[in-house]
């Protein structure tokens, strides 16, 4: 089916991350994931030839699809010219204004990855089924204690609950990307420990797995501009926390830091 679209339209992938997912069980099985109801509106980023789109057409009640490439944007209208819960709009998911929508379910352009991700949870959603590289998904779910635990970890686990779901081949794609693939479930909730200055937050986070190597009392004082150069502002930070390096400590350590350094900054 998919490859007959393919063929019936002259498309070959391999450009703006064009990999399209053929396989069938796997497609199922994403959507499945999303269970979606019928007062769903399901935002779907980079549509390619609509493979994923026809499953989400038939459960959801609306569909939004954003597409760059203009060529695929006129394969999707021709496909669903006669589909009436579906909205397709031609443009840079980074750019376009975000429409309202409570679940997103894409295989993504892996090239945005880290933007997106974050525009979206700063957007706001109920659940999210999103096919990602398998390095940045394992990052993304990983905790402490692990060589790829890092800043995406923490960031992402701030905003969401975030679970893998499943590892994919290259050969479930056409044309087969060079990489392996893997679904996550993203559900967004608040942070779950206080953090007074989220900007703060995130450059604790970035100065401290900037420097991953370094202990944190290095890696607060040594970034540019420095977070906490003065003793007085290191000397209310907890010894354990100082002597630690970035991928020893929770997410709550970090907020812990960085509201340490709030507070001092304020005073
Ligand atoms: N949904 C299809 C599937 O599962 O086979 C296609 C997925 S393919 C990995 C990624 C799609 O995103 C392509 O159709 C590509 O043209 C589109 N795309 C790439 N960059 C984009 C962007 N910045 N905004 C919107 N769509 C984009």
């Amino acid at each position: 089916m998919v490859y007959s679209i393919l063929k019936k339209y002259g498309i070959r992938g391999g450009f703006l991350d064009q990999h399209f997912l053929v396989n069938e069980p796997i497609l199922d099985s994403i959507t499945e994931a999303a269970d979606l109801q019928d007062d769903d509106v399901v935002l779907e980023i980079g549509g390619g030839i609509g493979n994923l789109t026809e499953r989400l057409v038939a459960r959801a009640g609306r569909i939004i699809v954003i597409e760059r490439d203009p060529r695929l944007v006129a394969v999707l209208q021709d496909r669903f010219h006669e589909v009436s819960n579906i909205d397709i709009i031609e443009g840079d998911a980074m750019k376009v204004e975000l429409p309202a929508f409570n679940k997103v379910v894409a295989n993504l352009p892996y090239s945005i990855s880290s933007p997106i991700t974050f525009r979206l949870l700063n957007h706001g959603f109920e659940k999210g089924i999103l096919m990602y590289q398998y390095e940045f998904a394992r990052r993304m779910v990983e905790v402490p204690g692990s060589k790829i635990y890092g800043r995406l970890s923490v960031d992402t686990q701030y905003f969401a609950d975030v679970r893998l779901l499943r590892k994919i081949s290259p050969s479930a794609f056409t044309p087969a990307p060079k990489v392996w693939s893997a679904v996550v479930e993203v559900i967004p909730r608040p942070p779950v420990f206080e953090v007074k200055d989220e900007q703060l937050f995130f450059r604790v986070v970035e100065a401290a797995f900037g420097q991953r190597r370094k202990k944190m009392k290095n890696a607060l004082t040594k970034c540019n501009p420095p977070l906490a150069n003065q003793e007085d502002i290191l000397r209310l930070i907890p010894e354990d926390f100082l002597g630690k390096r970035a991928e020893q400590l929770f997410p709550e350590d970090f907020a812990t830091i960085s509201n340490i350094i709030y507070e001092a900054r304020d005073n």
